[in-house]
């Protein structure tokens, strides 16, 4: 779950992490008005979940009530790489001395938490990582003890921030740890983390990822998720009680089983198509429960053809196929499906589907075959 530069900043405030005074807004005339109330010169800055707002035009300086109006004006309703901005934040524009860059997330290769610093912020930092790796300082953390100030004092020197600067980025980079392991953020991000002619160490910007299995834990970050902002029909499924992923292709996948799910996409990739979505169906037959998971797939315009990649254990494959007759006598759909249906009463179940004879729906045996089948039906690899 990805938060908004404003809401980032809130759990950076949280941590005592130094962040400007300032307000989310969606109106013009609001804009104005928590401008005049923090001061100027203020940032106007588009609320959007993509980077590089900035170069977009996304994020102005205002130093009076005539360019903030103007500078709203122009970014609310404003795409930014196909992201509408409908929230602006405001807040007091801070003068900039250095601009770093700090970010803690969970390397999964090594197993342990990394945080990244670099004296090289305000810019692209994959762009910093290729072309001056030296410049990147990266440092595994022991997960048990967390980051301590040792630690963090030495990533500072060892980044080569400025000496009198060095406490004050420990500080910053010791809150950002705690920002990512008590808020359950899988990555936490400042770029850039600035220093002030003043000495003082501020996040400017504000990158936050949160787990969302773990916001069970978190009852007041639960509001943090912009609907606005998720894929609609991610969002229904949810509601739903659906699990649904949507990804890039175009042929709706549905299985039984995360596992098989998982293992259903890779065998579609591998026989050169590409899944439009993850869905399991979870254990069951129920026809109201598959007609709703098909429906949810059909949802999405772009699936060409479906594959249902059942493997029957408990569940029986002749329920799952009298639940299958009876989603697509309801939903009637005009895309192909292959069905392949494996385990027990598995024969039952691929006769039952042939009897029903619905047009445009396929059996398989075996997940290869059914792989097959559907990436054909769907146009050939592509
Ligand atoms: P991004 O482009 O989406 O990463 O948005 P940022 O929040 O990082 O802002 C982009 C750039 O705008 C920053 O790197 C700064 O150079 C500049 N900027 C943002 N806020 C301020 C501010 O308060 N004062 C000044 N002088 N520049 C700012
Ligand atoms: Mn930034």
């Amino acid at each position: 779950m990805d938060l908004l530069e404003y809401q980032g900043k809130q759990l950076f405030a949280r941590h005592g992490l130094r962040v400007s005074s300032g307000e989310a807004v969606d109106s013009v005339d609001d804009a104005v008005a928590v401008a005049e109330r923090v001061g100027y010169p203020v940032v106007v800055k588009a609320q959007v979940l993509i980077g590089g707002r900035g170069k977009a035009g996304g994020v102005k300086l205002a130093a009076n009530a005539d360019e903030a109006r103007e500078h709203a004006t122009n970014i609310l309703g404003m795409d930014i790489k196909g992201h509408t901005v409908r929230t602006l934040w405001i807040e007091h524009a801070s003068d900039i001395a250095s601009e770093y860059y700090a970010s803690v997330l969970l390397d999964r290769s090594a197993k342990a938490p990394l945080v990244m610093f670099s004296t090289e912020g305000g810019v692209d930092i994959e762009e910093v990582a290729e072309k001056t790796p030296e410049k990147l300082i990266r440092h595994h953390v022991d997960a048990l003890a967390g980051l301590t100030r040792e630690e963090a004092l030495t990533i500072a020197r060892d980044g080569g921030v400025d000496a009198d600067v060095v406490e004050g980025v420990a500080d910053a980079l010791v809150a950002l740890y705690e920002v990512w392991l008590q808020e359950d953020a899988t990555l936490a991000e400042i770029n850039p983390l600035i220093v002030t002619p003043e000495r003082e160490v501020r996040a400017l910007d504000a990158k936050v990822s949160l787990d969302g299995n773990a916001l069970y834990r978190h009852e007041e970050n639960s509001g943090l998720s912009d609907p606005e902002n998720e894929d609609p029909i991610e969002r229904r499924a949810k509601e739903n009680g659906v699990q649904y992923v949507a990804l890039d292709g175009d042929i709706g996948i549905m299985g039984n089983g995360a596992g098989l799910v998982m293992s259903t996409l890779d065998v579609v990739s591998l026989a050169g198509g590409a899944p439009a979505n993850f869905l399991d169906a979870g254990g069951g037959s129920d026809a109201a429960k598959v007609e709703q998971a098909i429906g949810l797939i059909l949802s999405n315009p772009r699936v060409k053809a479906v594959l249902i990649n059942i493997f029957g254990g408990i569940t029986r494959c002749d329920e799952v196929a009298n639940g299958l007759i009876g989603a697509f006598h309801a939903l009637s759909p005009s895309v192909p499906f292959v069905v392949r249906l494996d385990g027990t009463n598995d024969v039952a179940g691929r006769e039952l589907l042939e009897q029903a004879g619905l047009a445009g729906v396929h059996t398989a045996g075996t997940m290869n075959e059914a792989a097959e089948k559907v990436v054909a039906l769907a146009g050939g690899a592509g």
